[in-house]
């Protein structure tokens, strides 16, 4: 692809108020644009003091400036940083000066679109520059810095550098049809390919693990009124988001909360109880209950422990179809008597809380991250996208292809095209294969100014 033409420019401190505020150039006018809003070139990565000037050389603002040349630089090309006071006013001036000096708006993720188009980083870890910005645990932060230093990529390349030798063999094969069979059969090629799945497979687990960390999981707490959602969400949250009351029916609304378990961002729904109602109000909260419902990664379906009915329960989980995992919370075993914790009854998992006295809520955040498949700590790993294990699912089902045409007929042509398939789908991960429109998808949902 070939160097940009155009010079971009964006505010790249957040909106509002700051002691500091960035305005970060790139492209081929850097040096002008530095000439003339500055009037000097700063030298190469020193911080210098400067005076921002306008077209009739009034001074705009004064700050710092650095400059990076190409090609050691963020995006790859010049570029200029201009460290001014964080006022919106002032930064709005300046970037207009920038844009009247040469350079044009920069649209979201252009920097970090540019950096990859340079080759300074891979899709990947420019997906990561996103979730670190984005993150939103410490654990997910830890993930993404793993990712952007290409422990993600470095694990993909491994794999595709392994199926090229896969490939170039298989290919060798095609060129001497008459000694095909034999070609295939020899070389340790379906063991060699059965080692390159077993390593697609650890890296699909760790990536799903690394999703989330990034996107985290919705719980759906659903249940009657009265059985205690609202205190188990502020239980769950440690505060008092949703209002506890002993009227039933209060919960109108759909509640959202957000805590988080040992580094798993978890967005807790508490819902209106789903009971059969006359109320307009009560029942477009129910409704929206179930639409929460059908979208959820987990619904915990709560019940009073004193109630040995489980009718509404049973209920619900055959409403809610296989997608989200089920859990049931037998609520207020200070009432009831009973003792509080795990309990494995037939298919659903129950546990005994109360979440009056946090009784048995250490068990229900274990059983919580054990159901989305969490593991604790999740050590080393990184932040991984949703794209991305699409991408590691169709290189399975392509490599699943090519096992099975070489325990059966052998035929080269069919396996040396899904070996191709298979590294295309790795390529999508780090970008070594990728379209203009799964980049626009990608850098689109950026900030402007990354
Ligand atoms: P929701 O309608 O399902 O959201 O239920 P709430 O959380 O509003 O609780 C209804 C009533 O039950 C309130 O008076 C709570 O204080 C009470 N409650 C909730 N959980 C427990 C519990 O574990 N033990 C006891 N004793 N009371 C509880």
């Amino acid at each position: 692809m070939g160097a940009a033409t155009d010079t971009i420019a964006a505010i790249a401190t957040p909106p509002g108020k700051g002691g500091i505020g960035i305005v970060r150039v790139s492209g081929p006018r850097t040096q002008a644009i530095a000439r003339e809003v500055l009037r000097f070139l700063p030298s190469p990565r020193t911080a210098v003091r400067a005076r921002f000037f306008d077209r009739t050389g009034d001074v705009i603002d004064d700050g710092l400036v650095l400059y990076f040349p190409a090609p050691g630089s963020f995006s790859g090309e010049d570029m200029l940083e201009l460290h001014g006071h964080g006022g919106p006013v002032v930064l709005d001036m300046l970037l207009g000066r920038l844009l009247e000096a040469g350079a044009r708006m920069a649209r979201p993720g252009e920097f970090s679109e540019r950096a990859f188009l340079n080759d300074k980083m891979d899709l990947a870890q420019a997906e990561a520059v996103a979730d670190l910005i984005d993150s939103a645990t410490q654990t997910a932060a830890r993930g993404a810095l793993r990712s952007l230093k290409g422990e993600f990529s470095e694990r993909v390349n491994a794999i595709v550098d392994a199926l090229v030798e896969l490939r170039t063999y298989v290919e060798g094969a095609i060129d001497f049809p008459e000694d095909e069979i034999d070609f295939l059969a020899e070389g340790d090629l379906e063991a060699r390919l059965a080692t390159v799945m077993a390593s697609l497979e650890r890296l699909d687990s760790a990536a799903q693990q690394g999703c989330l960390l990034r996107d985290g999981v919705s719980v759906v707490i659903a249940g009657r009124p009265n059985v205690g959602k609202s205190s188990l969400l502020n239980r769950l949250s440690g505060r008092d988001a949703a209002i506890v009351t002993a009227i039933p029916g209060t919960t109108r609304d759909v509640l959202r909360e957000y805590v988080h378990l040992d580094g798993l961002p978890v967005h807790v729904v508490d819902t209106a109880g789903l009971r059969s109602t006359d109320d307009p109000i009560e029942f477009e909260g129910v409704d929206r209950a179930r639409r929460e419902i059908r979208e959820a990664d987990v619904v915990l379906a709560m019940v009073d422990d004193r109630e040995p009915e489980l009718d509404d329960a049973e209920q619900l989980f055959a409403e809610i179809g296989p997608g989200p995992a089920r859990l049931l919370a037998r609520n207020k075993v200070d009432l009831s008597g009973n003792p509080p914790g795990l309990r494995s009854a037939g298919e659903t998992v129950e546990v005994r809380i109360s979440a009056k006295t946090g009784a048995g809520i250490e068990a229900l955040k274990q059983c919580l991250k054990d159901c989305v498949g969490y593991r604790e700590g999740a050590e080393g790993s990184f932040t991984a996208r949703r794209r991305h294990r699409e991408a590691l699912a169709s290189a399975m089902t392509h490599g699943e292809r090519a096992l099975t045409q070489l325990r059966g007929r052998r035929e080269a042509e069919l396996v040396a095209e899904d070996l191709r398939l298979m590294q295309r789908a790795l390529g999508e991960i780090t970008g070594a294969f990728s379209t203009e429109d799964l980049l626009d998808r990608i850098f689109s949902s950026f900030c402007i100014g990354k």
